[in-house]
């Protein structure tokens, strides 16, 4: 192509002029394509778009026969158009005849074109269809040449979002702007929710894609650089580095991708060639964002998620407008859409509206499962490129209990989702209609059932459950939702509402497990480099007794005249409950002595859930006045797994033999010693792993909300001593890390058990 006539601005202004033009979309797009090819001195310049069925087909040229437009199709992946949408990359060939993909469309006549330049049309790092041009000569494209039609394709790609083409393609499929996209992860809170996307960080929407003045938007991108340098450096040096639930090693990357040259120079040149700033930020992260779509090494994703959020900050300072999703003025039926997020962001939304959440990260053992669950909230976490595939009000459906995701649903999907929500609402009535039958076994035996809780917005589950009681009062999620550390006052105002709302059923407060993957917002996080076994929980309660006498002090007195149960997190040593015990004591004994009301009943507990403390049961069910299983954190420790990583915490199976063997040693230890075990990990509102723990021998189990209802449904089938003695049976018998999982299946189908 000899040196275009007018260059890329010209042609982006006269793009721009053509999308002003009162014209129909036909017409609008066979005046790009004649625009493009004269432009750059191309013999053809074609679209292909890709339809909502995967196929891309030919909606203009310029050069090619006329008769195929419209006509002429290839999959995504079949010949060379197909190459560039599946690869989302530029391809430019001296002679694409002998390229292996090529594959001959006889109806176009393209025969005579041996030269052959092809980009994606790319928005959000979607592929939406491919810009070609092709020469007769066997020429060779240069680097800028490949820019130009990169940012030409840029603008094509706009009006393609707009859905002015939509009218052009088959009513079957439309353009795959709309194409339905499905996407498993992994379950973070159990429901179905129907509704539309809302994108937790808005994206910025570049409507101003054309340069009027290219100096002046040169110097517009140079000065929110610097900005957005200048804002990294001073978060690093504040060394406040968990601002924004933002980690050191995040902003080191970002420090170092904001001085990426090849980076910068990439946007530098999209603004050379006549783009805004913000477009030409929008430009190269789309590029970016369609490598990351492809990436499938999670550290090289990671970094380009790195990059995608620094081209975020870039855009949000150069669109200059304050960009968080209005939480309180929500869409009915909002789903809302976000790479990550933190408790204290869920609770900002107006609950009412909230019908779901889908997270690109967070296990289901992190804080925001966590509070999804509590809030009742269908969740699923770990969806790839969630953000990426969705737009502000596209329809969604959020399948927490499968951990699946639908975008953009078809008709019938959306049927069967909504056949779905329907057939769950009416069970939640069968469980509601269990709330006051007894939780007791069909052969009489007794177990308690309570719920997990750890807000104020969990506690009107106790009634509505008829849980009998809170088994575990996770303290620390006061702090995490909070903007600075709540005082003593605040910690014993919310105790007081604690023990309002539960009336007189017992609550077991859990003192505070923070460190690990418990990061308090305010907090100089300590750098470790295993935190779930550096300094956390009881750890730093012994080490800096500060923080648990004020916790201490704060539940006593909320208790006054009340029983009082306080259990302790991540106890390794008889030793270290022993020195938590003493502070509890002085603390007593320092409230008497100023005349304030005691607890009737003082109760101290342990947290099983270090794996020493398996062999030291003895001691410790002597010593304690109950102890309560931690079963996720004591999985992770057993087994030697991150409870937060996903490719490893789901490969042990809880209901395996050496899990099972520990639990039943547990079970055991605890009634020779009369002292009282609860199983309150997320194993404990499962029905099959809860009707293993009751067989195993433990008569009280404390679980999520939700969980209650299929528990104790499962419960009222399950004859107990036939169960144990199966267990006992399978457990002799069971070689190696053997799961009981297909027997206990097994058991509950031919009983009958809905599990
Ligand atoms: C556990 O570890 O099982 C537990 C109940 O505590 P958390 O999930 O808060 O660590
Ligand atoms: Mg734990």
């Amino acid at each position: 192509m000899p040196s275009a006539p007018g260059g890329p601005r010209l042609l982006l202004r006269r793009l721009r002029e053509i999308m002003a033009e009162p014209v129909g979309a036909q017409d609008r797009l066979d005046r790009i394509v004649t625009q493009i090819a004269a432009n750059m001195v191309a013999e053809v310049c074609s679209v292909y778009v890709m339809r909502g069925d995967g196929v891309l087909e030919l909606f203009a040229t310029e050069g090619l026969k006329r008769e195929a437009v419209h006509l002429t199709t290839m999959r995504s992946g079949e010949g060379l158009v197909g190459l560039i949408a599946s690869t989302a990359e530029p391809l430019a060939l001296s002679d694409a005849q002998s390229h292996p993909s090529f594959s001959y469309k006889p109806e176009t006549g393209e025969e005579i074109y041996h030269a052959f330049l092809g980009v994606p049309l790319l928005r959000a790092g979607n592929t939406l269809g491919v810009l070609v041009v092709q020469n007769r000569t066997y020429r060779v494209y240069t680097e800028e040449e490949v820019e130009a039609l990169q940012t030409t394709a840029m603008v094509v790609a706009e009006m393609l979002a707009t859905g002015e083409l939509q009218a052009l393609a088959p009513v079957e499929t439309g353009i795959a702007l709309r194409r339905p996209v499905y996407q498993k992860g992994v379950a973070l809170a159990d429901g179905v929710g129907l509704g539309y996307v809302v994108l937790h960080e808005p994206r910025v929407v570049v409507k101003n894609l054309i340069a009027e003045n290219v100096e002046a938007e040169l110097s517009r991108l140079e000065s929110a650089i610097a900005e957005v340098r200048l804002s990294i450096d001073e978060l690093i040096e504040r060394g406040d580095v968990a601002h924004h639930g933002e980690h050191r090693e995040v902003l080191e990357t970002f420090r170092m991708f904001a001085h990426d040259q090849g980076w910068l120079r990439r946007m530098r040149e999209a603004v050379t060639s006549g783009l805004t700033a913000e477009a030409a930020v929008e430009r190269v992260q789309s590029d970016n964002r369609a490598r990351m779509l492809r990436q499938t090494d999670p550290y090289l994703r990671e970094r380009l998620h790195d990059l995608d959020d620094l081209a975020n900050r870039l855009l949000h300072r150069l669109v200059g407008r304050n960009l968080v999703a209005e939480r309180s003025h929500l869409p009915e039926n909002a789903i809302i859409v976000a790479r990550s997020m933190g408790p204290a962001a869920l609770l900002d939304y107006d609950r009412s509206r909230l019908r779901g959440l889908v997270l690109e990260e967070g296990g289901p053992t992190s804080h925001i499962a966590i509070v999804a669950r509590a809030l009742g909230i269908p969740a699923v976490g770990e969806v790839p490129n969630a953000t990426s595939l969705t737009e502000p009000g596209d329809a969604i459906i959020v399948d927490g209990a499968a951990g699946e995701v639908q975008i953009r649903p078809n008709p019938d999907v959306e049927a069967a989702y909504a056949e779905k929500a329907r057939l769950r609402a009416r069970r939640q009535e069968q469980y509601l209609k269990l709330r006051d039958v007894p939780s007791v076994s069909k052969d009489g035996v007794e177990v308690t059932l309570q719920i997990n809780a750890g807000l104020v917005v969990d506690l009107p589950h106790i009634a509505e459950t008829g849980a009998a009681g809170v088994g575990l009062f996770r303290t620390e999620l006061q702090f995490m939702i909070a903007e600075r550390m709540p005082s003593a006052s605040e910690q014993q105002a919310l105790y007081s509402t604690v023990f309002a709302e539960a009336g007189d059923r017992p609550v077991t407060f859990r003192t505070l497990d923070i460190g690990g993957d418990k990061i308090l917002p305010y907090m100089q996080a300590v750098e470790e480099e295993n935190p779930a076994l550096g300094w956390r929980a009881i750890r730093i309660g012994l080490d800096r007794p500060g923080l648990l006498r004020a916790q201490i002090r704060a539940l006593l007195k909320a208790a006054a005249g009340r029983p009082l149960k306080i259990m302790f997190p991540m106890v390794a040593t008889c030793d270290e409950f022993e020195r938590a015990k003493q502070i509890v004591e002085r603390e007593k004994t320092h409230l008497a002595n100023h005349g304030h009301p005691l607890p009737c009943d003082l109760k101290l507990g342990v947290m099983l859930e270090v794996p020493s403390l398996l062999f030291q049961l003895k001691e410790i069910c002597e010593s304690a006045d109950f102890i309560s299983l931690g079963t996720n954190d004591l999985m992770q420790f057993l087994f030697a797994i991150d409870r937060e990583n996903r490719r490893v915490a789901d490969r042990f199976d809880p209901l395996s033999a050496p899990m099972l063997r520990a639990l039943e040693m547990v079970a055991e230890h605890a009634q020779a010693a009369g002292c009282q075990a609860t199983v309150c990990g997320e194993i404990g509102g499962r029905p099959l792993e809860a009707m293993a723990l009751v067989g195993l021998g433990f008569r009280s189990l404390s679980m999520s909300p939700a969980a209650i209802g299929p528990v104790k449904a499962m419960l009222l089938e399950t004859n107990v001593a036939e169960l144990n003695a199966l267990i006992r049976e399978e457990l002799k018998n069971a070689g190696g890390g053997e799961t009981l999982r297909p027997r206990l299946a097994h058991f509950a189908e031919t009983h009958g058990i809905p599990v």
